[in-house]
């Protein structure tokens, strides 16, 4: 039976992040090797799960090595990046010899030596194990993909869809791809085109126009005869590096001509459409107001400029600001605060409390705001979804958390740990029924639609400042790879083969 190496490492870096990266955030996060990798991935949604499925599927060992996240945040240190690439790499030497590597990537890591810290990594395994032995990867749909990555690969496939729910599945696709690859029955040819393109943050929902396009069009070269596999990643412009933005590649079974006219096809598609993927959203004062004339079902805001699974710090408080400005009823706002929720703890569950809340960790992200009420439950923050939700994580943790219920009549939750908002037992494991409220505020773009939607008579995308904001015309980049539409207007491209 063949042996396969399963491992992981995955950051979504954002250079305009202010919050730190060390080693010690993956050791506390999610950091397993060996058995405990398995006890941790086995059957989730994640790609990590659905390799270990494939694994029962296609008939071969797997070999369970290393995998870590952390979540979004700021580039890691050289210290922190070489750490995780010495324990990653010296457990896959430990495990040699293998038939084959499955690896679940980002692909918008970034670290202070290597800009590209996926295409580093790839190639320091590469040079470990040979220029021969299959290794197939399977990264993120916002992933920033460099000639790197597609060079140390035999095939790299991303997600299709957005929120990730398919996840487990390309996990699965990954195995049989190396598989067929062990059995002689295919010998895949990858070919990347990016064009000059940034398809906004808030235009990337896949079940909607514009990207719904982008990944019917992906249909399309998925059933051209002699197409292997095809992806489009929409690109983390968060992260300043050469190969920021949206990519396109394709893999045919040995045919370099074909792969390159696949994916040149869906980057050519997408260009034609550019003027689509434009953001064009309300501020915080705006979409707060078009919340006050409503009243059947919870509208949910969406903080795009601090979203927590981009690199938010978590406690912007743009929205409660308006929220509290307007006096807006029944409304919900998670934030990170550490400090509160140990003033929180010390008063105790049913005291009165008065405290400034949020705005804390730099000064781009709203000031504190002022909140009194009581305190009405304090939590652990842990939950456990076993539905499939964007992230594939299934297990959720806040932190030491305090639900304070305001004079006003808002619930302002506090937690110990930034957690993106994925899962509405987030919100249940704490005894708040969602469906209930009028408002809530949720610190993300697509990602938290997964499971929101279900319960949201009205989603509205709010254009909020922040290390996430939607336009990328607020940052300033030094390290993007050229004249990138929208930043530039009359940027020409037209694809070579087509
Ligand atoms: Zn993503």
């Amino acid at each position: 039976m063949k042996r396969i190496g399963i491992a992981g490492f995955l950051h979504e870096s954002n250079s305009f992040s202010p919050i730190p990266t060390p080693y010690q955030h993956f050791k506390e996060t999610s950091y397993t090797t060996g058995k405990s990798l398995l006890d941790r991935w086995e059957g989730t949604h994640h790609q990590l799960g659905g390799f270990l499925e494939g694994a029962k599927q296609f008939g071969f060992k797997p070999v369970p090595i290393f995998a870590t996240y952390g979540i979004p945040s700021a580039p890691m240190s050289k210290e922190s990046f070489e750490q995780l690439s010495s324990d990653m790499i010296g457990l896959i030497q430990t495990a040699l010899p293998l038939d084959g590597l499955l690896l679940a990537l980002h692909g918008a890591a970034v670290s202070e030596p290597f800009p590209d810290a996926d295409g580093e990594l790839l190639a320091r395994i590469r040079r470990l194990v040979g220029p021969s032995l299959p290794i197939v990867s399977v990264i993120d749909l916002h992933a920033n993909v460099s000639p790197e990555m597609i060079n140390a690969t035999h095939a790299l496939i991303s997600y299709r869809s957005n929120p990730h729910l398919d996840q487990r599945q390309c996990g699965i696709e990954g195995s049989s791809i190396i598989m067929r690859i062990l059995n002689q029955e295919i010998s895949p040819i990858q070919a990347l085109e990016c064009p000059p393109l940034l398809i906004n943050i808030t235009k990337q929902y896949t079940n909607e126009a514009p990207s719904k396009q982008l990944y019917s069009d992906l249909e399309t070269v998925l059933n051209w005869p002699g197409i292997l596999s095809a992806s489009t990643a929409m690109g983390f412009y968060y992260s300043d590096v050469k190969d920021m933005g949206a990519s396109f590649w394709a893999i045919s079974d040995s045919n370099p001509s074909l792969a390159k006219k696949a994916a040149q096809w869906l980057a050519q598609r997408a260009w034609d459409r550019r003027q689509q993927f434009l953001g064009d959203l309300p501020n915080a004062k705006q979409a707060v107001h078009m919340t006050q004339s409503k009243i059947d079902g919870p509208i949910v805001l969406m903080d795009v400029g601090d979203n927590v699974g981009g690199g938010g710090p978590g406690d912007s408080t743009f929205l409660l600001s308006e929220i509290v400005c307007q006096k807006t009823s029944n409304a919900l706002v998670v934030l990170f605060d550490p400090e509160a929720v140990l003033t929180c703890v010390e008063k105790g569950v049913r005291q009165s409390i008065d405290l400034l809340v949020g705005g804390k960790t730099d000064n781009h992200h709203g000031q504190p705001v002022r909140i009194k009420g009581k305190i009405r439950l304090i939590s652990d923050g842990r939950s456990l979804d076993t539905q499939p939700r964007h992230g594939g994580h299934g297990l959720f943790d806040q932190g030491l958390t305090a639900v304070i219920q305001t004079l006003e009549g808002h619930l302002v939750v506090l937690t110990t740990l930034r957690s993106a908002p994925r899962s509405l037992e987030q919100l249940y494991a704490l005894a708040i029924v969602p469906e209930n409220m009028h408002l809530i505020v949720a610190k993300g773009v697509v990602a938290p639609r997964a499971a929101y939607e279900a319960i949201a008579s009205q989603t509205i995308i709010v254009d909020t400042p922040g290390a996430t904001t939607a336009n990328p015309a607020n940052f300033k980049f030094q390290h993007c790879r050229r004249s990138l539409y929208p930043l530039v207007k009359d940027v020409k491209y037209s694809a070579s083969t087509l």
